[in-house]
């Protein structure tokens, strides 16, 4: 038996950060990794797609040189094998450096395999194991696989599959039209694929606003990826060519035939081979860790971080979720998970900056909302940059007159959200924001010029 003050299962993004905070505090620490150090994130999310949709937008750019007064002679080749050894060597310096750190600090041990509860206090990971007072689960999630017809008949792919394929897949069928199949179906098109995207509701992305879904919608219906929405029955059947695949759309063909599917349809948490039963954690119908406001679970000495507590889907939530328990747990504070304001991106080209409640969610919880809309178009940087799609939304509390949230889809929306944060943090009217200067030309400079039309929500 192994005794330590701390046992960490996981090096997502919540692991790390607490492996370090609490051995510095002088706790002798075990950190167990079943696969690649870092994650999700690193390993196929964050990282290795942000990188490959770098490699789309240079594409692209290529692809509309001559609107810029640039020459490129001959046409523009993606090379995959090329684009795969960039989002490589990304990967895999993040992946290596977090390992080498990890086993570098003081006072932590590092354990590889699959770590399973024996009970609230014993874990076992191969012939050892390893016992702690307190224990913290980050074990994060993997792609769901929906029990589809045929879904077992076809070789499909996952955003974890897909970090090998170094071809270009002539026509990808993409299942799911949210935040990991968009960003996959746009940069394929750019990449030079012919994508469709397969979803079931009647819009993209539809946790967002009407408005916002139908502008992702154009936007790569411009760049001409097919979007076939409300399909109901999605079936699918391997042929000589590749795939079938049974949408049942209420227009268009019923079926599509593609030579790659890639299932994006959401993800589970990694709980169901952990021994939670064992732990005495429970867990929601989907498997979800339940924790309380301090992410303690219902063992009094677990607590659970990131993905696996079904308390936030991002890698700054999962880091968040460290910050909370390390705090608390060492500093004497009163963090909780629900001072958190909601905020993420979605990163097709132009991206998505999200924060605080949507419209729908405004409404819906019968606030008297103010909102600030502006085109694009209307933004100079984006007209200089010759990005002009998308536009923003503000919305403010008609009473207190608090920014509620915003949407930012266009050119640098991922950044511009940002300036409203510290204002939602710190509970500012929105006229704060109306009166400080901004550089010129951003795309936040707008953001006072848009509050100063706000209107009333019909
Ligand atoms: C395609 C894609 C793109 C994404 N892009 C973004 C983005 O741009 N921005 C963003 O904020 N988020 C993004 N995300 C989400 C982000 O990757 C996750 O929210 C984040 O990685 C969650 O981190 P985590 O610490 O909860 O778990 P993970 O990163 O999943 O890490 C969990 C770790 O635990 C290990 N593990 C699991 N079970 C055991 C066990 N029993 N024993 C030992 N080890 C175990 C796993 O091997 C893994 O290393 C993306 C996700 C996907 C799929």
């Amino acid at each position: 038996m192994n005794r330590f003050d701390a046992i960490i299962i996981g090096t997502g993004q919540a692991g790390p950060a607490l492996a370090d905070r609490l051995a510095r505090a002088g706790m002798q620490v075990a950190v167990i990794e079943r696969g690649k150090f870092g994650g999700t994130c690193v390993n196929n999310g964050c990282t290795p797609t942000k990188t490959m949709v770098a490699s789309a937008y240079a594409a692209r750019l290529a692809q509309r040189a001559a609107e810029y007064g640039v020459q490129v002679t001959g046409p523009v080749k993606v090379d995959m094998a090329g684009v795969k050894a960039r989002k490589d060597a990304l990967v895999e310096r993040s992946t290596e450096g977090l390992e080498r750190w990890l086993r570098s600090l003081a006072n932590v041990a590092v354990y590889t395999g699959h770590a399973r509860f024996i009970d609230p206090h014993t874990v076992r990971v191969g012939t050892d194991t390893l016992a702690a007072p307190r224990l913290f689960v980050n074990v994060g999630g993997r792609p769901f696989v929906p029990s589809m017809p045929g879904v077992d008949q076809i070789p499909y792919l996952t955003n974890e599959s897909l970090m090998d394929v170094d071809f270009l897949p002539e026509h990808l069928i993409v299942v799911g039209g949210s935040y990991v199949g968009l960003e996959f179906a746009q940069m394929y098109r750019r990449f030079g694929s012919r994508v469709t995207v397969v979803e079931m509701a009647s819009g993209l992305v539809s946790r967002e606003d009407p408005d916002v879904s139908e502008a992702i919608r154009q936007i790569l219906e411009t760049e001409g990826v097919e979007i076939r929405l409300d399909a109901k029955c999605i079936a699918f059947e391997r042929t000589p060519e590749g795939v079938r695949t049974r949408v049942d759309c209420q227009d268009g063909a019923p079926e599509l035939s593609g030579t790659h599917v890639l299932l994006a349809v959401g993800r589970v948490p990694n709980t169901d081979d952990l021994g939670i039963k064992e732990a005495g954690i429970e867990v929601d119908a989907r498997g979800y860790i339940k924790v309380d406001e301090t992410l303690k679970t219902s063992a009094e000495n677990i607590y659970a971080l990131g993905d696996c507590n079904g308390q936030g889907a991002f890698t700054h939530t999962a880091y968040n979720d460290y910050e909370i328990v390390a705090d608390n747990l060492l500093s004497g504070a009163n963090r909780k998970v629900s001072d958190r304001i909601p905020i993420y991106g979605l990163f097709i080209d132009p991206p998505l900056g999200r924060l605080g409640l949507t419209e729908t969610e405004a409404r819906r919880a019968g606030r008297k909302i103010l909102i600030a809309r502006m085109p694009m178009t209307e933004v100079a940087r984006a007209r200089e940059k010759g990005e002009t799609q998308g536009f923003m939304k503000i919305l403010v509390d008609a009473d207190s007159k608090r920014i509620l949230g915003a949407s930012i889809l266009g050119v640098g929306g991922d950044e511009a959200v940002h300036s409203l944060v510290d204002a939602m943090y710190g509970e500012l009217p929105y006229t704060v924001v109306v009166h400080g200067v901004r550089i010129h030309p951003t795309v936040s400079e707008l953001i006072p010029t848009a509050l100063n039309e706000l209107v009333p929500a019909t």
